[in-house]
């Protein structure tokens, strides 16, 4: 049952702050019930109760903390369809959407306890000392990974099960041994909670302390900014605006002690059409790009929100194609009130551009909180001359730039901001244009894929969901697959540590299996 309550630690707290309902943006009508924000005084307790609970988090064994992951997953299951139904209510989405969530979300808890078991990432290194060595001997030299501290986890609008409460950046803080404090999304109150409840359950059926989880609601600017300035915070996890990112990011920096801030921001993610892939199949090409620039409303942050490619008749078949696509698309009700009313405004700001034409727009409303579906077009030097073209607008929205020759595709990619993705439309024919962009491509995006579309994020090994800024705060990590663990840890080095006190994992004898780099050489021993 939903109660309205935060879980700071153990116990369910009553807020006394401003209240927050979930709307059902699909009515436009409050779900009960209310959920008030969160003081000064439970951020202060939910901090407390992380950093008492660190030491004993980050010393569980690494099959006790798999185990604890794997019991999040299985009380978010059991939930059953009271989270499914309620995230549904909240956002928007629908059904098949929040179940393939709900199983994404489960999926990454188990694969990040796959990842705790291996142990991989403790990236264990041994130099043994040589006493020998002239002119100077080498100590006793030893380098592991530990958890690097609380911390901070700001749910995002658009995932309201696996990027939010129990959602990947959880999940990785959770893995390297960190306690985690999330700021609910005030979008989903109601889904934050049934989520909330299941890491709360599973925290006391593993036997840990009860500051690894709380779950705090209120506003971002009041709750969250007092929660990633307390001294106990040491990273933060965001997904979310350019603005709220870079608040945060102000906040930690101007922290006495600094912190990181791993946002995720915004990203306009170019598809990039070349000559002869255009050639051969513009019609589908425009087709299956509007599904993609359409699917879930144009609400992910990979959606493809600006295609470059080369004048002439072929790019006019694509055009035609993605219209005749695109004017039947049905409005589709959106995450909120205010994210439909940010995307509508950046639509009308489109459509009144005086360097931009519209190709077409979907269908019209039929409903409150829905958004029209838009495809515009616009020339590559109006675009290299107004910035605000090459803005981020959040949902089904893309602009085509008509651009004169391949020299002008591969300058205006060189004025991109960082970006998530990029996409490259190719036939063989292709190569050496496809070769050409590469270099470019790959110190402006986070991942570059090949005749696809960038919508559909593998939670895998292999996966990068990010890129240099401003798609991310830091481009040197991800927030999606497993090498979001890296985000939350730090290297230690032990020198010349006695045997009885170093951590299993850099004893001698290997007494966990570890690969381990001795001497520089990895090996199982
Ligand atoms: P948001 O407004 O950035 O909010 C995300 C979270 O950050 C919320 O918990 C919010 O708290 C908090 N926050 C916002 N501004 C803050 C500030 N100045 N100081 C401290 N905390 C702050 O993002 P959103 O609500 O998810 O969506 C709004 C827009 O974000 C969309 O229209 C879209 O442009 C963008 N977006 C982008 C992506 C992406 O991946 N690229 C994904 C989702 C959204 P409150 O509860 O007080 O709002």
């Amino acid at each position: 049952m939903i109660t309205g309550n935060m879980l700071i630690g153990a116990q369910a707290v009553a807020g006394a702050g401003a209240p927050v309902y979930g709307i059902d943006p699909s009515l436009g009508t409050k779900i009960e019930p209310a959920f008030h924000g969160g003081s000064q005084a439970d951020v202060e307790r939910a901090c407390a109760l992380a950093a008492a609970a660190f030491d004993m988090f980050r010393d569980t064994t690494l099959e006790q903390r798999a185990v604890f992951l794997e019991t999040v997953a299985d009380e978010i299951m059991a939930l059953g369809d009271e989270l499914v139904a309620r995230a549904i209510a909240e956002s928007g989405l629908p059904r098949g959407r929040i179940e393939g969530e709900r199983g994404r979300t489960v999926g990454q808890l188990r694969l990040f306890a796959q990842v705790v078991r291996e142990g991989g990432w403790l990236d264990a290194r041994i130099d043994p000392a040589l006493p020998n060595r002239a002119p100077l001997p080498r100590a006793d030299l030893r380098q592991r990974h530990i958890a690097i501290g609380p911390v901070v986890v700001f749910g995002a609008s658009n995932f309201p099960l696996a990027f939010s409460v129990a959602g990947g950046d959880t999940a990785s803080a959770f893995a390297a041994g960190c306690p985690v404090i999330v700021k609910a999304h005030s979008a989903h109150p109601g889904t934050s909670e049934l989520a909330g409840r299941a890491i709360q359950a599973a925290v006391a059926k593993s036997g840990l302390p009860e500051g690894v989880f709380s779950l705090i609601f209120g506003s971002g600017r009041e709750v969250g900014t007092a929660l990633v300035t307390d001294p106990r915070i040491s990273a933060v996890g965001f997904t979310g605006s350019r603005a709220g990112g870079t608040a945060l990011m102000r906040a930690a920096a101007g922290r006495p002690v600094p912190i990181p801030v791993y946002a995720e921001m915004s990203s306009i993610n170019p598809v990039f059409l070349l000559p002869s892939a255009l050639a051969s199949r513009a019609e589908s090409i425009g087709k299956a790009f509007v599904g993609s620039l359409t699917m879930g409303a144009g609400q992910f942050c990979t959606n493809p929100g600006l295609v470059l490619a080369v004048d002439g008749p072929d790019l006019e078949t694509f055009i035609a194609a993605a219209a005749a696509a695109l004017a039947a698309a049905p409005a589709q009700t959106m995450l909120t009130p205010g994210i439909c009313e940010a995307y509508q405004s950046g639509a009308a700001r489109l459509l009144e551009h005086g360097a931009v034409a519209t190709i077409a727009q979907g269908q019209p409303q039929s409903g409150p909180t829905q958004g029209q579906a838009a495809l515009f077009v616009t020339d590559a030097a109006s675009f290299l001359a107004n910035h605000d073209l090459t803005e981020e607008v959040f949902g089904a929205a893309s602009l085509v730039v008509r651009c004169p020759d391949l020299a002008t595709m591969q300058a205006l990619a060189e004025k991109l901001e960082g970006q998530l993705t990029a996409t490259i439309q190719f036939d063989d024919a292709d190569i050496d244009a496809a070769r050409a962009l590469l270099p470019t491509l790959e110190r402006r995006v986070g991942r570059i894929l090949f005749n696809g579309y960038p919508t559909g994020v593998e939670v895998c090994h292999a996966m990068v969901h990010g890129g240099p800024y401003p798609s991310t705060s830091d481009g040197r990590t991800t927030s999606v697959g497993t090498l979001a663990i890296r985000r939350f840890l730090r290297p230690v080095c032990y020198q010349d540590v006695p045997a009885a006190l170093l951590p299993a994992a850099l004893q001698d004898g290997n007494p966990l299996g570890l690969w381990r780099r001795i001497d520089g050489v990895l090996g199982q021993n």
